[in-house]
């Protein structure tokens, strides 16, 4: 048995839901406040963290329990994790699998860090649209202020 084998063990499977593997070490817990999942469910989701992968060398898998995200929601994911890969599971078996890849635009979940934009104002607040400019690693550009948004920027937004 490798040692891939035995972390994979590890996790239970899921009968229905996303099982989200190959993210990058570490930013599982950055991904679930992508996906915006609430604390109530946290009690359907099991994370992996740090385990050995023979593709990317280390990785965090999530499991979501119940759940099929649409594939909308899951290219968000690529924002923090350009190697996810997404398993939709029902009955125990995958029925769809695919990498995750940036969409051209990105809304609301981001914020402009230019505290002058109009995304910002605290009266009249704009959903935020950011244009993807590079997917890796992600660069956006606030569509209201042009602002550049860069990889580090993003991150620490999921924190
Ligand atoms: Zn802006």
């Amino acid at each position: 048995m490798t040692e891939n084998d035995k972390s994979e063990l590890k996790i239970k499977a899921i009968e229905n839901g996303t099982v989200i593997d190959h993210i990058t070490a570490n930013k599982a817990l950055y991904i679930l406040k992508i996906l915006g999942l609430p604390d109530g469910e946290t009690k359907n989701v099991t994370i992996a963290m740090n385990i050995s992968s023979n593709e990317i060398g280390r990785k965090d898998i999530l499991k979501i329990e119940n759940r099929e995200l649409d594939a909308e929601e899951l290219n968000q994911v690529a924002l923090i994790s350009p190697k996810a890969t997404i398993n939709i599971i029902r009955n125990y078996e995958p029925i769809k699998k695919y990498k995750v890849g940036l969409p051209s635009q990105i809304k609301s979940i981001l914020k402009c860090t230019n505290s002058k934009c109009i995304t910002n104002y605290e009266n009249e607040p704009i959903t935020p649209i950011f244009h993807v400019v590079q997917s890796y690693p992600p660069i956006v550009r606030c569509h209201y202020c042009e602002k550049l948004i860069r990889t580090e920027d993003i991150e620490k937004q999921f924190e």
